[in-house]
């Protein structure tokens, strides 16, 4: 229901919330009075991502007041990424944009966010005075944002800041796993997006915990390697694996010609050398590889046109007919 009112464009806000029951009334309320207070339409989405606090009650009391608010309970805790998943596939405005239900983020942030979004397809907060503690957050997400940047060709120096605005067409073209939700701008970049970035403000945590904990940093590494291991090759990777095997298999054979020639014109005796055993080695290893690049051109034709699978189960959409 996308509507285009006043020739403003329709606003979704999605926040996944777990276990933030302290937050959820001063967040509704700063919310509200931002929206208020702007002359384009609203909705907000807020995921219960399987939280055991009184959350999805005061969500739940929230969505009866108000027609402007969804509420969608995810039947587990299925993590960040998936409720924020959940949240785009039920948003129905042109713009997307996401924060975090702790009030870190700041709504006051949200119009500002949104007149950037003229010029951009994706805009991403930057936290530049971000106020968390440094030995544990701040200076992983330095290393972090250098290094992100660095493999996936996008400069951005705040990949974490959940504070984001997406074009919903963009977003509706991007699958998520594991905790990718922070490579979205990396991921739309390059399917053409026009990335920009804004500076936003944060506060420290006043009410609840963190979810996370240090080894957040090494399950973003390793999600970054599967990122750019997709960007690569998902759609050819006969490409990465076949080059690979054709320049083991090559010089395989090239060393069993040459032990073959000596054998056949000078009458060597080739059976005890070591050359002859690298050679069988490497076309061995040259075959193995680009079978396994073929293997790999089947996965992906799997990967791509087999149905679309969410990574979430939806326990009941609390929402207003007819909107
Ligand atoms: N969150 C979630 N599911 C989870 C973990 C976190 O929905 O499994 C939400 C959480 O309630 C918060 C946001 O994601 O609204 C960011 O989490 P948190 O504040 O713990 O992260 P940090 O700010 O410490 O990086
Ligand atoms: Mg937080």
């Amino acid at each position: 229901m996308s509507s285009d009112r006043k020739g403003f464009p329709f606003i979704s806000i999605v926040i996944p919330l777990y276990n933030e029951e302290k937050n959820v009334m001063p967040l509704y309320a700063s919310l509200k009075d931002v929206i208020n207070r702007d002359k384009r339409e609203y909705e907000i989405i807020f995921v219960d991502d399987g939280s055991d606090d009184a959350t999805l009650k005061y969500l739940e009391d929230l969505q009866k007041k108000d027609k402007s608010v969804v509420v969608l309970s995810l039947r587990k805790n299925f993590g960040q990424t998936a409720a924020l998943v959940a949240g785009f596939d039920y948003a129905a405005g042109d713009i997307i944009v996401t924060m975090d239900g702790d009030l870190q983020n700041d709504p006051e942030d949200i119009p500002g966010l949104i007149d950037k979004m003229k010029d951009y397809d994706v805009v991403s907060g930057w936290r530049r005075d971000r106020k968390d503690p440094f030995l544990t957050r701040r200076l992983p997400s330095i290393i972090a944002n250098w290094l992100i940047s660095k493999v996936t060709g996008l400069r951005l120096h705040d990949y974490g800041c959940t504070l984001k605005a997406y074009r919903k067409d963009i977003i509706q073209n991007i699958r998520l796993y594991g905790e990718m939700h922070r490579f979205i701008p990396a991921v739309a970049k390059w399917s053409g997006a026009k990335v920009g970035e804004i500076d936003t403000r944060h506060h420290p945590r006043r009410f609840g915990s963190s979810k996370y904990g240090i080894s957040r940093t090494v399950r973003v590494v390793l999600d970054l390697i599967t990122v750019r291991f997709f960007q690569s090759f998902s759609t050819r990777p006969l490409h990465a694996f076949g080059l690979m095997g054709l320049i083991l298999g090559g010089a395989g054979l090239m060393l069993s010609a040459y032990l073959t020639a000596e054998k056949l014109f000078l009458g060597y005796d080739i059976g005890g050398r070591p050359l002859l055993l690298l050679g069988v080695l490497l076309i061995i290893l040259g075959v193995q590889f680009i079978a396994m690049g073929l293997l790999g051109e089947i996965l992906v034709r799997i990967y791509h046109e087999s149905q679309d699978k969410p990574i979430y189960i939806i326990r009941k959409v609390f929402r207003h007919n007819g909107r």
